[in-house]
């Protein structure tokens, strides 16, 4: 299985915080956290990701 870093989001704009991605993680390793201003985006514990790309897959964002 690639390896490589999830990415769910470059910028902001790419995510509405909709928490599907964290809904749908198998490891239960992505977490809603506040940024600075309150609004939760999702933070991936890349001790926990499985690399099997299940958040990239729902997130609205990408196709
Ligand atoms: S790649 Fe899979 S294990 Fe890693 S954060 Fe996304 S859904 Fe969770
Ligand atoms: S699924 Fe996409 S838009 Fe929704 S919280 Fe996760 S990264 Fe943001």
């Amino acid at each position: 299985m690639n390896k490589e870093k999830i990415v769910l989001f470059e910028k902001k704009q790419e995510c509405c915080g909709c928490t599907a991605c964290a809904a749908v993680c198998p490891a239960q390793a992505v977490t809603m956290q506040p940024d600075e201003e309150g609004f939760l985006y999702p933070v991936i514990n890349e001790e926990k990701c499985l690399h099997c790309r299940a958040c990239i897959g729902v997130c609205p964002f990408k196709d």
